[in-house]
């Protein structure tokens, strides 16, 4: 499943295609929608932006298409309608005199008008966004001596949208590395200073992550990246048995919320 890194930037690849272009094909699979395409059709693209997992395309008449591609969903983007090859039509395609970007299988597309768009369910339960860059490792401070936030397992509490929205399952098992925290603990029984680890390490590992897949100029609005060092690879996800990086114990893979997590005895307390 994508996490926030993927998802902003699959927003900057479809920017890239679809920004201040307009929509002259939209086609929807469902009907409902397929019945409403005039909404976009013919509209100038305002704006693409990844809130959590959600991916929202805003044109200027004030609708945005909402999709988020939870388990399987997945966009393609093409020159042409031609090169749409698969076997199955897509969910959504939208194209523009630049190209073409698609949808496929992902569960949740609608329309919603964007001043609206705090009502989207998956939306008005979103947390704090890692890779927002009005969002500090000062918010999740905040949150971690929270009474109901303090009793939360932290394996549970990492994968929770409405805690940190953007966090995802690889991304919990390098958070609590880097913030060196065993995944069973609970942000009630951490100290100030491992509170600010685990904070910072909320705010640092999602945008290492996001930095490393950017080529190139940075896109608009993203000029806070450059602050953040290049380079990202998994120090323990999918790396059990192999030595840890920091302490040389072996790294372990266990199932937490009914996912793997993976981590390193040695090291994380
Ligand atoms: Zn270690």
């Amino acid at each position: 499943m994508p996490e926030g890194p993927e998802v902003h930037d699959l927003a900057d690849r479809l920017t890239r295609l679809l920004q201040d272009e307009m929509l002259d094909d939209v086609w929807f699979r469902d009907p409902a929608l397929q019945r409403r395409r005039r909404l976009l059709t013919g509209q100038r693209v305002a704006g693409i932006v990844a809130r959590g997992k959600a991916l929202l395309i805003a044109v200027e008449n004030g609708w945005t298409l909402y999709t988020h591609g939870h388990l399987f969903g997945f966009w393609r983007i093409v020159d042409d309608r031609d090169g749409l090859t698969s076997d199955t039509p897509p969910r959504v395609r939208l194209g523009c005199a630049r190209g073409v970007a698609a949808l496929y299988a992902a569960p949740s597309v609608a329309l919603w008008r964007t001043d609206e768009l705090d009502r989207q369910p998956y939306l008005a339960k979103l947390g704090p966004d890692v890779l927002d860059p009005a969002v500090d490792a000062a918010v999740f401070e905040a949150a971690l001596v929270d009474p109901v936030i303090a009793r939360r397992g932290l394996a549970v509490l990492l994968l929770e949208q409405s805690f940190a929205a953007g966090m995802g399952n690889y991304l919990r098992s390098e958070v609590l590395f880097e913030a060196r925290l065993s995944p069973y603990r609970t942000p009630g029984d951490l100290d100030a200073p491992q509170r600010t680890r685990l904070a910072h390490a909320l705010i640092d590992v999602p945008r290492r992550a996001y930095r490393a897949k950017q080529r190139g100029a940075l896109p608009p609005g993203k000029e806070y990246l450059a602050r953040i060092p290049g380079g990202f690879r998994f120090a323990v996800f999918e790396r059990e048995g192999t030595a840890c990086p920091r302490c040389g114990a072996v790294i372990v893979n266990v199932r937490i919320a009914s996912r793997r997590l993976y981590w390193c005895r040695g090291c994380q307390h």
